[in-house]
Formats: structure tokens, C-alpha cells, sequence
């Protein structure tokens, strides 16, 4: 379905003062559903698209909030070129203005199968994986629930208060965070989040699942890593843009 959405809230992320990433929630009309791990296209009017200017510049956006919340959907954007959607949404966009959603769209999502499911995010990929980990826990998910995250600094801890939130209330979830840039203030690691992900000992032999998001490089990395460790590629889901 297409419709215009309402900015409700938009919390910002900037490094040094310029705005790099900006969580939106979106109003949803009431019949809007979705499943973790899906995407939305956003777009306006005033952003049109270089190559073909009758029609619109839409990006392609996961939705970052548990879909058993319904009225509003929240997204992750990571702030692009001055010509962009992202750019106009973050800058020059405000809490009351809309926007144009189209959706839901794509099968990325988590499998019923498994004893533990092990999430895997850089950067703003941590968007479809915090639908998908919030979904889960609200809806009463008991097997246990891994997050790896690695991002470029401090100031770029996207969702902090809730997965300490998240880590509080559910003793199956748990979660262990890198900065590439410089030492983690949480726990001191710096470097990818490979890093993390090589310190595991994991049998190939456990009913592992694995969601992982983020950049094509990190991505390819990963998917790697763990098919080195012995995972079968059915165990392996990931997204990468
Ligand atoms: C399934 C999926 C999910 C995604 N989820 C997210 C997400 O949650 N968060 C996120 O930040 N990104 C996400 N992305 C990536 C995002 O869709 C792209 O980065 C998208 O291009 C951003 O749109 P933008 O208009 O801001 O482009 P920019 O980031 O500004 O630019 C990207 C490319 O588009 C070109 N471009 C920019 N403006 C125009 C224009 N007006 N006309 C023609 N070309 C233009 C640029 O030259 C550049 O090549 C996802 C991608 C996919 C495929």
C-alpha cells in the first residue's frame, strides 16, 4: 500500500555536528501490517529522481520497530548525498511534516527453527534486526537471542537504551557492542565486529540461526567467517545494501 505519513518523533545522531543517521517514527494507517525484517520506500514530492524527473527519488528503508506495534513504524536513516531522500527526510523534515511510504516489501525475516538465533549488525543495520529481536521478545520468546553490533564511535550507539532495556527484562537476551574508531565507553573493544565474532566458541552442530545486516563488505565478511566455522548457508540470513 502507499500512503502519507506523519513524522511523529525523529531522534537525531550527529558527528561532529553534522547530522549522520536520524530514527524516525512514521504514523501507519491502522490496516498497515508488516513482519520483522521488512522494508518500506519513502519518498516526497520535492525529491525527484535525477535520471527521470517525473518520477520521485524513493529509498529503501527496513523498518526498525516490532510489528505487534501498531499505528506508527519506526526507521533508521543513514543521512546520504544533499540530492537524496535521506538527506531531505533528516534535514529538512520535521516532527508534524509527512512523507510518502510505500510497502511493506521483502522476505528477510526470522525462520521458526531454532534452538538460538545470533543477530549481526553494523551500523544502521541494526534496523530490520532490532524488528526482529523486539518482535521476538514481545512476543514471549524464551530460546535465546544474541546481538553482535559494531558501529564507528561512541555517539553512533543506535538504540542503546533500548537493548539495555531489552537486557534487563529478558535473561535470554543478550548483547556485546564494537567501535571501529575508537575503545567501546561500554566496554572497551575496538575493531569489527569479526572481532567479536571470532572470540566465539560455537559448534557448527547447534541449531544456530544467524541475521545479519549492514554494510556489502561486512556482510560478505561475516557470511564468510561463520561458513568457515561450519555453518550450513540455510543457517545463514542476512541483508546487505
Ligand atoms: C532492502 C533495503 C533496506 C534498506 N534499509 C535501509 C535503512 O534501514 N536505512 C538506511 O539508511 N538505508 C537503507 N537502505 C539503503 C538505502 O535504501 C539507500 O542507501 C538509498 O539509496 C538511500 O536513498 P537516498 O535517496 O538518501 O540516496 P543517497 O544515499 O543520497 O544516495 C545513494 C545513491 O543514489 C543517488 N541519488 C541520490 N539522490 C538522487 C536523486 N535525487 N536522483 C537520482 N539519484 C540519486 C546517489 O548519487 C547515490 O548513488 C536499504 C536498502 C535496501 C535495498
Amino acid at each position: 500500500m502507499e500512503f502519507e505519513s506523519k513524522i511523529l518523533k525523529a531522534v537525531d545522531y550527529r558527528e561532529e555536528s553534522v547530522l549522520s543517521d536520524r530514527i524516525v517514527t512514521l504514523e501507519t494507517p491502522k490496516e498497515f501490517e508488516f513482519k520483522a525484517g521488512q522494508f518500506v520506500m519513502i519518498g516526497h514530492d520535492a525529491v525527484k529522481n535525477k535520471n527521470n524527473p517525473t518520477q520521485l527519488k524513493w529509498g529503501s528503508m527496513s523498518i526498525a520497530s516490532s510489528p505487534q506495534k501498531k499505528g506508527f513504524l519506526e526507521l533508521v536513516l543513514s543521512i546520504g548525498s544533499p540530492d537524496g531522500i535521506t538527506y531531505f527526510v533528516g534535514n529538512k523534515r520535521q516532527v508534524g511534516d509527512t512523507i510518502k511510504v510505500r510497502g511493506p516489501f521483502g522476505v528477510f525475516g526470522v525462520r521458526e527453527n531454532f534452538d538460538e538465533a545470533v543477530f549481526i549488525a553494523t551500523g544502521t543495520g541494526i534496523a530490520p534486526l532490532m524488528a526482529m529481536i523486539s518482535g521476538l521478545l514481545e512476543s514471549g520468546e524464551k530460546r535465546k537471542l544474541k546481538l553482535f553490533f559494531g558501529f564507528k564511535n561512541n555517539a553512533k550507539f543506535l538504540y542503546e537504551k533500548e537493548l539495555f532495556e531489552f537486557a534487563k527484562k529478558n535473561p535470554n537476551f543478550s548483547f556485546e557492542i564494537i567501535c571501529s574508531r575508537e575503545p567501546a565507553k561500554l566496554n572497551q573493544k575496538q575493531g569489527y565486529v569479526q572481532d567479536l565474532l571470532r572470540q566465539q566458541k560455537w559448534d557448527p552442530k547447534q541449531n544456530i540461526h544467524f541475521y545479519i545486516c549492514g554494510t556489502p563488505a561486512a556482510v560478505t565478511d561475516i557470511v564468510n567467517l561463520l561458513k568457515e566455522t561450519g555453518f550450513p548457508s540455510d543457517h545463514i540470513h542476512f541483508e546487505q545494501w
